[in-house]
């Protein structure tokens, strides 16, 4: 199946008089006929199901397809795009080990790792994305355990070298985690570059209607956690009847273990209800992302060439210091997200905000309708005017998604909002 038919057909595959679409069931529990059966599940928890704290049909269906448009073998949804990426990192590391991370990431992932994976005893070494292997290469230490990056960050916009990281990542027998949230599968698949383990938050395009908070997890199976630098997934688990992950659950080892040991006791795990909606959010995923790179191309172009604009940050833009790395990485397209600085600084960048008509005012990004962000007003509020420069936010700069309006009301909007400044 080509990505947009899986959008459509993975992950749930209705037989005779079953409903259509993926039912919500609304359970937290399931029931056996004997005590036996319960003890069988609970002996092997990939046969059936045993509580809607880790697991439940609705959800399962979307974790499915998800794994699928990733090409992993297997997914965890978590009910935040921040608890998929805690628990993509607790799933490796204990209090006394370290990982690497690039520094242009998303700022609540950046909090998490430097402040409360720090008080949980875990070291987060953040590295420079565009560093040399050389340079990346001395963040190593014998107890790091992964390297995180995300694809298009949020909000520098920078395209990560994948192949560059997942072969330091590979020499020094760890895995790479990619945070794939604003290209989506659709206009990026990081296995195919020899990422080992995907993150999302949900929240963002794959629902794409801001309608639930969820996140994700995808394996691909491929990272050999018998490299003797992993111990908790080759020997007997004592808090699970002495499983050992390797031997009993082969490739799917890493999303059993995140599953059995992280969900079950955290239970930050979706429900049902969400997962419906997420799954009417991935169905029209690949039509949608087509539409957001073509219209924020064209937003990009009208913005870089207005006397208003100091500069347009677009990777999809031939200007743009990551455009060779976005053609290797991202061929169709750089997902909806813009982020330009207007000149006058932030009075300008206010007053421009507040002329907006049709692109709404929102914390949001990645909607299917365009929204706006003024990062110095809100979510780098508290930082001074010499903090907002070393943080690389001018107070003129403003995060624009572009939504799936007519281009021409987009551009329209942003004309007259230009116009009174
Ligand atoms: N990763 C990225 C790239 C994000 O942009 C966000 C949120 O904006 C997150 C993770 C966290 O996701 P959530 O808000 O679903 O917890």
């Amino acid at each position: 199946m080509k990505i947009e038919t899986k959008c459509l057909h993975e992950g749930y595959h209705p037989k005779n008089t079953e409903p259509r679409v993926v039912p919500i069931v609304q359970s937290t529990t399931y029931v056996y006929d004997s005590t036996n059966d319960i003890a069988d599940v609970f002996n092997d928890p990939t046969k059936s199901l045993i509580y809607s704290r880790f697991e439940n049909p609705t959800v399962m269906a979307v974790e499915e397809k998800i794994a699928a448009l990733e090409g992993g073998v297997a997914a965890m949804a978590t009910s935040s795009g921040q608890a998929a990426s805690l628990c993509s990192i607790l799933n490796l590391c204990s209090a006394g080990d370290s990982f690497i991370s690039t520094g242009t990431i998303y700022g609540g992932t950046v909090n998490l790792f430097a402040v409360t994976l720090k008080k949980l005893g875990i070291e987060c070494i953040f590295v420079d994305a565009d560093a040399s292997e050389e340079e990346i290469q001395k963040a190593f230490k014998p107890n790091t355990k992964a390297v995180f990056g995300e694809t298009l960050a949020n909000p520098a916009l920078s395209v990560l070298d994948i192949e560059k990281f997942a072969k330091l990542a590979h020499q020094n027998n760890v895995p790479l985690i990619v945070d794939n949230t604003f290209p989506t599968p659709i206009l990026c698949r990081p296995i195919e570059h020899g990422a080992d383990i995907v993150v999302h938050s949900t929240s963002k395009y794959m629902d794409g209607h801001a309608v639930q908070v969820g996140g994700v997890i995808i394996d691909s199976g491929n990272f050999d956690w018998t490299n003797g630098k992993f111990p908790e997934f080759t020997e007997p688990d004592e808090s699970y009847h002495g499983t050992v992950y390797t031997k009993d659950y082969g490739k799917l080892a890493y999303i059993v273990k995140a599953r059995m040991q992280l969900m079950r006791d955290f239970g930050c795990y979706p429900s049902a209800n969400s997962a419906f909606l997420l799954n009417l959010g991935l169905e029209t995923l690949a039509v949608r992302m087509k539409q957001y790179c073509e219209n924020a191309m064209k937003v990009a172009e009208y913005l870089e060439a207005s006397d208003k604009v100091v500069s347009v940050n677009y990777p999809g833009l031939k200007s743009n210091k990551y455009y060779d790395l976005a053609k290797k990485y991202m061929p169709d397209g750089c997902s909806g997200v813009i982020t330009f600085t207007i000149k006058g600084g932030k009075e300008n960048a206010v007053k421009f905000m507040d002329s907006l008509n049709l692109a709404s005012n929102v914390v949001h990004v990645a909607d299917i309708r365009t929204c706006v962000l003024h990062p110095a007003s809100s979510t780098h509020r508290q930082l001074t005017d010499e903090q907002l420069k070393a943080a690389g936010i001018d107070g003129g700069m403003i995060r624009f998604s572009c939504g799936l309006e007519n281009i021409d009301d987009i551009i329209e909007d942003i004309a007259q909002a230009l116009e009174k400044i």
